[in-house]
C-alpha cells in the first residue's frame, strides 16, 4: 500500500515526461488505493480487537453449551441472549421445546431500508461438558486457541460479532444486519421445530454468511449433503432353537434381507450413501430370535433424490421375506441438502475478489459430506456460502483448536464484502 502512495505523490509532484503509458499506470495505481482506503478504517479498527475478539471467545467457550445437555445450553442461551441485546440488537428467542436450546434471531438497524445481510449459524457444541472440561479446557498457546466450540462454531459467532461492531464503528448504515443462531443444530433438530424455524426466519435476507467451522485450507463451502437417519425394528416369534424350531419366526434373518437391498441403494454416481451403521438383535445363540434393530446413514446431493430414495426404502422395509415377522420404522432425525444453486456461486465469486480486493487469501471452493443450517437459508432463496467460521481442525474431538489470527482475518474478509456489495 505504501509503495502504491509514495508512486502516487511522485506523480502528483509531476514530471516532464509523463507518457500515455505512465498515465494509465497511475490511473490502475489510483483506482487500486481507493479500494485500499474503503477497507482501511474497518480493518485498522479490527487489528486492534485481536485481544478483545479473544476474550469474547474465551467467555463463550468457557460458558459451556452442550446440545445434549439441556440445562446448559438454555442458560448459555440467555448469556447469549444478553449479549446481543447490549450489542444493540432487537432479539427473539423461539424455543424449540424443553430439551433443545431454542433459536435465537436478533437484528440490528432494523428500521433501514432494503434486505438484511444475514449471518447465521449455531451455538451448540457437541461433546459433552465432563469430557471437554477435562480433556480440552480453554487454552492458548503458540497461535493456536483450544476449547470445546472454538472451532464449531462459537468463534465464528464472534467473527458475526465484530464484523457487526467493525461496520457500526465506521458508520455504516446501509442495511439492516440479522443474525440467527440455532441451538439444537449439533443434535440435527431432533424433536425440534428448530430446521423450519430457521428457514423461516431467513426468508427475505439479501445474502447468508453461514459462520460455520472453517476449513484447514481456508475454502469456502458451496454446497453439503443432507442426511436422514432411520431407525428400523423387525418383530419376529422367539422359540427353541432346537425343540420349536419351525414355530420361530427369525427377525435377524429377516432384517438381512433387508440390509442387503438397503445397501443396494448406494448409487456414488450421485452421491447418495446407505451406510447400515448399527445392527442389534437376539438374546442366546440357541433361541430365534424375535427382534432385530438397525439404524441407517442415508446421505443425499439433492432433496429430490433424498425424497426419492426415501420412497424406495420404504418400498424395501413394506416387504417380507420371513413370513410372520413386522417391520417398523421411524426417521430419528433429517438434515436437508444445501444445494449448490447459481445465486449461490456467484456469491461465491463475489467473495473470491473482494478477497483480492482486499490483499486476503483468496478461497477456494468446497463440497461438504456432513451437514449444515446453510441447507435451510439456501432453501429460503438466499444466497448463502458456508464455512465462513474461524480456521482450525478436529471439531467434535478433545482436540479441537483454531488459529487465533483467523479471527480478525474472517473479520476483515466479511466486513470486506459487505462494503463491496453496497459500494
Ligand atoms: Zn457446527
Amino acid at each position: 500500500m505504501d509503495e502504491v502512495h509514495v508512486e502516487t505523490i511522485l506523480y502528483l509532484a509531476g514530471s516532464r515526461y509523463r507518457t500515455e503509458y505512465d498515465c494509465h499506470r497511475y490511473e490502475l495505481l489510483r483506482r487500486k488505493w481507493n479500494m485500499y482506503e474503503k477497507y482501511a478504517d474497518a480493518f485498522h479498527w479490527l487489528e486492534s480487537q485481536k485481544e478483545n475478539m479473544i476474550t469474547t471467545l474465551k467467555n463463550f467457550v468457557q460458558t459451556p453449551s452442550c446440545g445434549r445437555e439441556p440445562e446448559d445450553v438454555i442458560s448459555f442461551s440467555e448469556m447469549f441472549l444478553e449479549f446481543l441485546e447490549k450489542e444493540g440488537f432487537s432479539c427473539r428467542y423461539i424455543p424449540v421445546g424443553n430439551e433443545n436450546g431454542g433459536t435465537i434471531s436478533a437484528i440490528y438497524g432494523e428500521e433501514r431500508e432494503g434486505k438484511p445481510i444475514l449471518f447465521s449459524g449455531h451455538y451448540d457444541t457437541a461433546l459433552y461438558r465432563q469430557i471437554t472440561d477435562k480433556e480440552n479446557p480453554w487454552k492458548r498457546e503458540k497461535g493456536k486457541l483450544y476449547g470445546s466450540g472454538v472451532l464449531d462454531m462459537k468463534g465464528g459467532i464472534v467473527i458475526a460479532i465484530y464484523c457487526a461492531r467493525a461496520l457500526k464503528q465506521i458508520g455504516w448504515d446501509k442495511r439492516p444486519l440479522k443474525m440467527i443462531w440455532s441451538g439444537d443444530e449439533e443434535v440435527n433438530h431432533k424433536g425440534s421445530n428448530g430446521g423450519e424455524i430457521f428457514h423461516r426466519e431467513a426468508l427475505g435476507c439479501e445474502c447468508a454468511f453461514h459462520m460455520e467451522t472453517g476449513f484447514p485450507e481456508k475454502e469456502l463451502c458451496i454446497g453439503r449433503k443432507g442426511g436422514v437417519r432411520c431407525k428400523i425394528q423387525v418383530e419376529g416369534i422367539d422359540a427353541h432353537a432346537g425343540k420349536d424350531f419351525e414355530k420361530g419366526r427369525n427377525a435377524i434373518v429377516e432384517m438381512a434381507y433387508k440390509i442387503l437391498e438397503i445397501k443396494n441403494l448406494t448409487n456414488m454416481d450421485r452421491g447418495t450413501t446407505l451406510n447400515v451403521g448399527t445392527i442389534q438383535g437376539g438374546t442366546i445363540f440357541n433361541s430365534v430370535p424375535a427382534h432385530c434393530e438397525i439404524i441407517v446413514d442415508m446421505r443425499f446431493t439433492s432433496n429430490q433424490e433424498l425424497a426419492d430414495t426415501k420412497e424406495k426404502l420404504e418400498a424395501i422395509l413394506k416387504k417380507t421375506y420371513v413370513e410372520g415377522t413386522t417391520t417398523h420404522w421411524e426417521y430419528i432425525d433429517s438434515m436437508p441438502v444445501f444445494e449448490t444453486t447459481p445465486e449461490g456461486l456467484k456469491l461465491f465469486r463475489f467473495l473470491q475478489k473482494t478477497a483480492e480486493n482486499a490483499g486476503l487469501p483468496v478461497p477456494e471452493s468446497i463440497y461438504s459430506g456432513g451437514s449444515s443450517d446453510a441447507a435451510a437459508t439456501a432453501m429460503a432463496g438466499v444466497p448463502t456460502v458456508c464455512a465462513c467460521g474461524t480456521i482450525g481442525e478436529w471439531n467434535h474431538t478433545t482436540k479441537e483448536y483454531i488459529w487465533e489470527d483467523s479471527l480478525v482475518e474472517r473479520a476483515k474478509f466479511f466486513t470486506a464484502a459487505i462494503l463491496d456489495i453496497f459500494q
